[in-house]
C-alpha cells in the first residue's frame, strides 16, 4: 500500500508531483519523498510523516528546483516504518544518477537479494524495491532494455516509476495488479497509482499503464512505450476498489464511487426480505455503498456517525482501558439518528472484525434496536502477497470463522457480505465484463507460487 507519482518536463515538477501526493497520501501516511532533476544534479528528500507538513513551501521552491520529479507516499506497519525505507531510492551508477519509486510486492525478493548479497551486492534499505536498483545497476546495454530485463526477474507486484535526469520511466508488472495510469499537464506527461492525483493538478487522464507494460518519456514526448512481458491475464487487485482507491478516481472506465454505488445495489437485492428503518455507512469507506443501497431499496439514508480525521493512526494505542476512549474519538454515534432504530449498517470489509465489533457495542450504547451488518465485499479468507496489507491467515476472522459465527461474534440481528459475482460486476464497466481481477483475498488462490518464505511486506 503505497502511492506514487513522476512529472516530467515541467517548470513546476516538485510542487505538482507533492499536490499529486497529498491526493494519495491515503495510499500511505507514514512518509513521503521526492527525488528532482533535470536541472541540477539530481537530489532526494524524504522524511516520516504527511506530504503537507513536509513539503512545505522552502522546501519545494528553493530546495527542490528542477523539471523532472518522482514521489512517493509510503505505508507501513508501525515495526517496519523508518527513515531509512522512506522513498524515493537514489543511486549512482554505471547509468547515471537514478531513482525509484514503488507501489507493491515483490515476492521473491528474499531470493533474488540472497543471489544479489552473493555477488557482492551492498544493501542500505530493508524493502524489497532496493534489488530493483542492483539489478538496474548491474546491467548493460540501453535503459530501457534493462528496466525490461530486470523487470524480468522479479515476482508480484509492481507499479514503478523511475527517473534518470529528464527521462521519466513508468513500469507496470506482467499481471497489473497494481494501477499506474498515464496523463498529461500543457507539455508535460505525468504517471501516477491513481487518476484523481493527476485530475487534481490540473492534468488530464489518458489511460491506464498497460500489464507488462514499460513508458520512457522525456521533454514532453513518449520515446518510446513496449511491454516487456506479454500477461497470460490481467489481475489487478479487486480490493483497490472495495476500500484502498480514492472514489473519484477512474478504474475500468468508472468511477470507483460507482462502483461502490453498484456494489450497495446489488447487496440490497441479496437482502431485499430485509425491513429497516435507516440505512447507515460506515465512514468514509461505507459511504457510496449505503448511497447505492438506499437508492435501490428505498429506505432512508442516515449519516449516524461523526468521524473525527484528527485522530491519527498512532494517537493512542488502544490498550485494554483505553480501547472505548479511542473507538469514540475516531466514529462517534449520533444518537437522535440511532436510537431505538433498526437499522442497515454498510461497511467495506471485515478484516480481523476488531473494529466491526467495537463500532456495533458503540450503537449498542447509543440504543440502537436491531443491527443488520452488510459488508460491501466477500469475506476475505486470504492475506494479501500483491501489496495489500492484510495480517495473516491466522487473524482474518473469516479464514477461520462462519458467516454465522461472525454473525453471533458481532452480535448483529444479521449479516451479509456481498457475493464474489455481485463484486466482479460492480468492478466491471459497459461490455467490458472480463474477469480482470485478482481476488485472491476473496478466494485464497494466487497467480504465483506462495510458500511459507514468500515475502510479503512490500510497499
Ligand atoms: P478489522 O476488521 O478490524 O481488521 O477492520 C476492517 C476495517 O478496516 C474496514 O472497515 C476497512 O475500512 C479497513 N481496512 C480494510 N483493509 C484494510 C487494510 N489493509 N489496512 C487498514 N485498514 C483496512
Amino acid at each position: 500500500m503505497c502511492g506514487i507519482i513522476g512529472v516530467e518536463n515541467n517548470e513546476n515538477a516538485a510542487v505538482l508531483a507533492s499536490a499529486g501526493m497529498v491526493t494519495l497520501q491515503h495510499r500511505g501516511e507514514e512518509s513521503a519523498g521526492i527525488t528532482i532533476s533535470g536541472k541540477e544534479k539530481m537530489k532526494t528528500f524524504t522524511a516520516m510523516g504527511l506530504v503537507s507538513k513536509i513539503f512545505n513551501e522552502d522546501i519545494l521552491l528553493n530546495k527542490l528546483s528542477g523539471t523532472a520529479a518522482i514521489g512517493h507516499v509510503r505505508y507501513t506497519t508501525s515495526a517496519k516504518s523508518s527513515l531509512t525505507n522512506a522513498q524515493p531510492f537514489q543511486m549512482a551508477c554505471i547509468h547515471g544518477n537514478i531513482a525509484v519509486a514503488h507501489n507493491g510486492n515483490i515476492t521473491n525478493f528474499p531470493k533474488i537479494k540472497h543471489e544479489l548479497l552473493k555477488k557482492g551486492a551492498i544493501f542500505n534499505h530493508t524493502s524489497d524495491t532496493e534489488i530493483l536498483l542492483h539489478l538496474i545497476a548491474m546491467s548493460k546495454g540501453n535503459l530501457a532494455d534493462i528496466v525490461a530485463s530486470s523487470m524480468c526477474k522479479l515476482e508480484g507486484a509492481f507499479s514503478i516509476v523511475i527517473l534518470r535526469s529528464k527521462l521519466l520511466i513508468g513500469a507496470r508488472d506482467e499481471h497489473g495488479f497494481r494501477p499506474l495510469v498515464l496523463g498529461k499537464i500543457d507539455n508535460s506527461y505525468i504517471i501516477a497509482s491513481e487518476s484523481a492525483a493527476i485530475e487534481v493538478i490540473g492534468g488530464t487522464y489518458i489511460r491506464d499503464i498497460k500489464p507488462g507494460e514499460v513508458i520512457l518519456i522525456e521533454n514532453g514526448k513518449i520515446q518510446k512505450s513496449f511491454l516487456y512481458k506479454q500477461s497470460k491475464k490481467q489481475n489487478t487487485c479487486i480490493f483497490e476498489q472495495v476500500y484502498f482507491s480514492r472514489p473519484d478516481s477512474v478504474m475500468f472506465g468508472q468511477t470507483v464511487k460507482e462502483a461502490r454505488v453498484k456494489m450497495g445495489q446489488f447487496l440490497a437485492l441479496q437482502m431485499k426480505d430485509i425491513k429497516a428503518d435507516i440505512v447507515m455507512p460506515v465512514p468514509d469507506t461505507g459511504y457510496f455503498a449505503a448511497l447505492g443501497f438506499a437508492r435501490a431499496s428505498n429506505i432512508l439514508f442516515e449519516n449516524g456517525f461523526v468521524r473525527n480525521h484528527y485522530v491519527g493512526r498512532s494517537f493512542i494505542k488502544p490498550s485494554q482501558n483505553l480501547r472505548d476512549v479511542t473507538a469514540r474519538l475516531k466514529l462517534r454515534p449520533i444518537k437522535e439518528v440511532v436510537s431505538g432504530k433498526e437499522i442497515i449498517l454498510i461497511d467495506d470489509s471485515i478484516v480481523r472484525g476488531t473494529t466491526s465489533k467495537r463500532l456495533i457495542n458503540l450503537l449498542k450504547e447509543y440504543g440502537v434496536k436491531k443491527v443488520h451488518f452488510a459488508v460491501s465485499c466477500p469475506p476475505v479468507i486470504g492475506s494479501c502477497y500483491y501489496g495489500i496489507d492484510t495480517p495473516d491467515k491466522e487473524d482474518l476472522i473469516a479464514a477461520n470463522n462462519s458467516v454465522e459465527k461472525i454473525r453471533k461474534y458481532l452480535e448483529v440481528d444479521s449479516l451479509t457480505f456481498l457475493s464474489l459475482e455481485n463484486l466482479v460486476k460492480s468492478c466491471s464497466y459497459g461490455d467490458k465484463k472480463d474477469d480482470v481481477f485478482c481476488k485472491s483475498c476473496f478466494t485464497g488462490k494466487y497467480f504465483t507460487k506462495i510458500s511459507k518464505n514468500t515475502y510479503k511486506e512490500g510497499c
